[in-house]
């Protein structure tokens, strides 16, 4: 139904995890994937290379510049960014899908990422997942190990600018223990913990 003000059900079950690169988003990600196989994880597409132990649709679908040019121009991204050197986006047609079918949906994006979504799916939940304090952040991108130090400068500097974007999302929830986080998200997206 077009008209009427109501937003549809379904899409109020779009959850958005967003917030600094380091702040541990894909470990809760990675955690909810082993404790809570009834909420859908999207998959995003990336032209970054896959780092140790990352696995060609888990993680990631990943792709050359070439494909993810043809995404974008056909129009199967629902959203997408340049991150660090990077594309990484979200292809629509699963995200559609899993709401239709009333399933419990999650993106882990970026910031420019949740902007995106905000703007074309307002109904959607935007979380923000911020570190217990910028000095752990930094403690955090650089024990990494995995990464150069000139992108860790970048992802260091992209870091300050995204946690000045708090105040636009819905709630934030701070990172103190992954399990903890993991419990609030399912809370919020309606399930009972398990
Ligand atoms: P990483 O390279 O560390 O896996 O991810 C770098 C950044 O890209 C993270 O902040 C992550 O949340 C973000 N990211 C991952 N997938 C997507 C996506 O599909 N869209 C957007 N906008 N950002 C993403």
């Amino acid at each position: 139904r077009a008209a009427g003000g109501d937003p549809s059900p379904p899409s109020r079950r779009l959850t958005v995890l967003s917030g600094p690169s380091g702040v541990g988003k894909s470990t809760v990600v990675a955690e909810l994937r082993r404790s809570h196989p009834e909420v859908w994880l999207s998959v995003s597409v990336t032209t970054r290379k896959p780092r140790p132990g990352e696995t060609h649709g888990v993680e990631y679908f990943f792709a050359d510049d070439a494909e993810f040019d043809r995404l974008i121009s056909s129009g199967e991204l629902l959203e997408w960014a340049e991150f660090a050197g990077n594309r990484y986006g979200t292809p629509r047609r699963p995200v559609l899908e899993m709401l239709a079918a009333g399933t419990p949906t999650l993106l882990e994006i970026d910031l420019q990422g949740a902007r995106q979504v905000r703007a074309t799916m307002p109904e959607a939940l935007l979380v923000f997942l911020a570190p217990p304090s910028w000095e752990e952040l930094e403690r955090r991108l650089r024990g990494r190990g995995t990464e150069p130090p000139d992108v860790i400068a970048r992802r260091l500097e992209v870091g300050r600018d995204e946690m000045a974007a708090e105040k636009e999302f819905d709630l934030t929830l701070v990172n103190t223990s992954v399990k903890d986080v993991c419990r609030r998200l399912i809370t919020l997206m309606g399930n009972s913990p398990s």
